[in-house]
């Protein structure tokens, strides 16, 4: 893929946004999204996700900082950038008592589009998203990944393709299975050109999808880089040792991601291998008498914060 300038689809620069006089939302926030590129902004609730989406999409504006979107600057070009722009999530304004069919010929016809035109877009959209033999269907009838794939046919109906798309959240409460089909679904979209940022709190839905990852916490970019290099940073699994004494527990403690003085527990980063858990056990209790007890699983997006947060709170960590 080119790395041109024209082919940078959303590019953002230290936007920053706050609510009232304490509440910092935004706090120097950039990124960019190239054309046919997946983003992620992956972040914890309240991380600032939605805000940055709502800002790119012209839905709010932000204090400083500027944003394009194809091009276009997000508060001085807003009309350009909603007709190259489609957005689903909680935004989505689908009609639950209409078919799915009649949600998106009557979306069609509200964007401009000619009757004809309007029903042959339909259907073409149904028949991309999987949903034609559901076509006929009430939307409220809808599993929650048709549901999900009817929101994002919804956000394209109007807008020229491939086009630019923001996503908030588009898997949150979705099944695994219909999960998958939706980051296909997605793949396919970028396949054909567009450039997609997405919101998510799922360090597997970034890894899966994303080629490019902004790790958002407080306002913050702590870490960005593809998912590959993220996650070489941080381990990719948790050791959890249960000490025998709270002696042991303050001498290793400095070593923990995680830590749980309650119950004498002890995170500590591994990268899930026999070896390396029989190495750390080893070196952390060479006499055996330390540790009780220990449990191994997979790091969870807060191990990652904090060891991201933890290594670089000075400056966001290119990786
Ligand atoms: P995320 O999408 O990462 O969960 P949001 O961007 O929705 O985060 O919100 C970030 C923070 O901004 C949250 O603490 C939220 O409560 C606050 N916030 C969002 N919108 C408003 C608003 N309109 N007024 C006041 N605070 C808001």
């Amino acid at each position: 893929m080119s790395t041109g300038t024209n082919d940078v689809m959303i590019e953002a620069h230290g936007l920053t946004k706050s609510y009232g006089r304490d509440t910092r939302v935004l706090d120097g926030v950039g990124l960019r999204v190239a054309r046919a590129g997946i983003h992620a902004l992956l972040g914890p609730n309240g991380a600032g996700k939605t805000t940055t989406v709502r800002i790119l999409a012209t839905l709010t504006t932000a204090d400083s900082g500027t944003a394009r979107v194809a091009g276009y600057d997000v508060v001085a070009d807003r009309r350009r950038v909603r007709r190259v722009i489609s957005l689903t999530g909680q935004f989505a304004a689908v009609d639950e008592t209409l078919t799915g069919e009649e949600n998106l010929r009557m979306m069609a016809r509200l964007s401009g589009l000619p009757r004809a035109r309007a029903r042959s877009r339909a259907g073409e959209l149904l028949e991309r998203f999987g949903l034609t033999d559901a076509a006929r269907r009430q939307a409220h009838t809808y599993s929650g990944g048709m549901r999900r794939r009817l929101d994002l046919a919804a956000g394209l109906v109007g807008s020229p393709e491939p086009g630019v798309l923001f996503l908030d959240e588009p898997t949150t409460g979705l099944d695994p299975r219909s999960r998958r089909e939706l980051w296909q679904v997605v793949r396919d979209l970028a396949g054909r050109g567009a450039a997609v940022l997405l919101t998510t709190q799922y360090l597997e839905e970034a890894d899966q999808l994303a080629d490019g990852v902004s790790v958002l916490t407080e306002g913050r970019v702590v870490a960005e880089g593809t998912p590959e290099a993220l996650k070489s940073r941080v381990s990719g699994h948790r050791l959890d040792l249960v000490l025998g004494s709270r002696e042991a527990y303050l001498r290793l403690a400095t070593r923990a991601v995680h830590h749980s003085p309650e119950t004498l527990t002890l995170g500590i980063p591994t990268d899930g291998t026999a070896a390396h858990v029989r190495s750390l056990l080893d070196e952390i209790d060479p006499h055996r008498t330390d540790v009780d007890r220990f449990s191994l699983h997979r790091a969870t997006l807060d191990d990652v914060f904090l060891a991201l947060t933890a290594e670089k709170k000075e400056a966001p960590a290119h990786v």
